[in-house]
């Protein structure tokens, strides 16, 4: 591995995720496990060290901002007869958090570590991992703690979300009575142990009403947390309209989204995260990713792996492949989507998701040589080599003509 700093260079496609359009070969300086200097290969400054990516296709670290790990448990049974037909009441999160609470701190560990092990191997840099099927004092905290554990153990970012407002579990009486108890005894030991960044509301029928959404969230900017929703995923009621209000750093899902939420947040900051993973599997329909675009919100794309509506890990390069074919999005809207996008949705835009002079320097290097390969390839198109903040961080040994190789210079 070459020593920081080095040169990255390549005759391929760059995107940052614009694409570079200067002389080639192009050269990336990194120098402090930062992008010190970007541009055309004969005007790069000399280091001893440089990795040779020939004509592989590389972008910026994917960032994930949506997801959900912390949980053991099967219900691939209830996805099976959710597409037989049967309705979805949400009702499958209850029995995911029975599966977890029976789980030891070294199962949910390994079971989260192995997670963010597949999200590394393929291509994502930065991800978002929820609390949410604890639904105690003690069970949330342990989410987070064990999540933060199963991170240190592995080079991947990750940036913890406090999701106890996720489902009322059937010990907390009334959600009424639930809200109080997550905005006035959790959220507070979430924030006193620094054990997340954000907090999150799953802000739907049968799940959190606004008024209870709103007190939670609330509650958590007090408590000097960073704010995000699942807003209108399965009604439309009102959730974007509540994050643009509340100046919440991201509205995630949108599926039922009409163009008065699309206004709502053209008019705000909040990011708007879709995530076609769930939507799909879902049936319920598909988010106006066009629609957004076109009214100059910052879209992110992100999998929200979970354990009831999306069990893929490790599926970026899958859903950028289906932000193209079925959200309408160009292939290079989609690679920005995950990639600056999901910076400006985890607050992390100065630093994630660009090539740029003074963000990380985490990029990936791809087994294709044009974006277009993740629509035409959905879900197959894998990293040859990924750096998280200059430092090499997975490289596979794939056969390929225009397979990277190490080279050193000798003045
Ligand atoms: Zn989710």
């Amino acid at each position: 591995m070459p020593a920081d700093p080095f040169l990255v260079i390549g005759r391929g496609r760059l995107l940052r995720p614009k694409p570079y359009d200067g002389p080639l070969p192009w050269a990336i300086l990194v120098r402090d496990g930062q992008i010190a200097w970007l541009g055309a290969r004969a005007d790069a400054p000399e280091t001893e060290a440089i990795t040779d990516l020939a004509d592989a296709l590389v972008t910026p670290g994917l960032v994930n901002a949506h997801t959900h790990p912390a949980f053991l448990g099967d219900r691939s049974d209830e996805a099976a007869a959710r597409l037989a037909g049967a309705p979805y009441t949400g009702g499958g999160i209850l029995r995911t958090v029975a599966a977890t609470r029976a789980g030891s701190d070294d199962e949910i560990r390994a079971a989260i570590e192995d997670r963010l092990r597949a999200e590394l191997a393929s291509g994502t840099t930065t991800i978002e991992c929820k609390s949410g099927y604890g639904l105690s004092t003690t069970e949330e905290l342990r989410a987070l703690r064990l999540i933060g554990e199963a991170a240190a153990e592995l080079p991947i970012r990750v940036v913890r979300t406090f999701l106890g407002a996720h489902a009322v579990p059937p010990d907390a009486g009334s959600m009424d009575e639930y809200t109080k108890v997550v905005a006035e005894e959790i959220l507070p030991a979430v924030a006193a142990g620094e054990l997340a960044e954000f907090c999150d509301v799953f802000c739907d029928r049968d799940f959190f009403s606004l008024e209870a959404s709103e007190r939670i969230l609330r509650a958590a900017a007090g408590l000097g947390l960073g704010i995000r929703m699942h807003a209108d995923q399965l009604t439309r009621s009102g959730g974007a309209e509540l994050a643009a209000r509340l100046g919440a750093t991201s509205a995630d899902h949108l599926e039922q989204l009409d163009a008065a939420g699309v206004a709502a947040l053209a008019g705000s900051s909040t990011v708007a995260t879709l995530l076609p993973g769930p939507a799909i599997v879902m049936r319920g329909g598909l988010p106006p990713a066009r629609p957004l675009l076109d009214a100059g919100v910052t879209v992110a794309l992100a999998s929200d792996a979970n354990a009831g509506t999306f069990g893929a890990w490790g599926a970026m390069p899958l859903v950028i492949g289906l932000g193209a074919t079925m959200l309408g999005m160009t292939m290079q809207e989609a690679v920005a989507a995950a990639t600056t996008g999901g910076a400006a949705a985890l607050g992390l835009a100065a630093r994630k998701g660009a090539l740029e002079v003074g963000a990380d320097a985490d990029l990936v290097a791809w087994d294709a040589e044009h974006e277009g390969a993740f629509g035409l390839n959905l879900g197959s198109v894998r990293p040859l080599q990924t750096w998280i903040g200059g430092t090499l961080a997975g490289a596979t040994s794939m056969a390929r003509s225009a397979r990277p190789h190490i080279e050193r210079n000798h003045p």
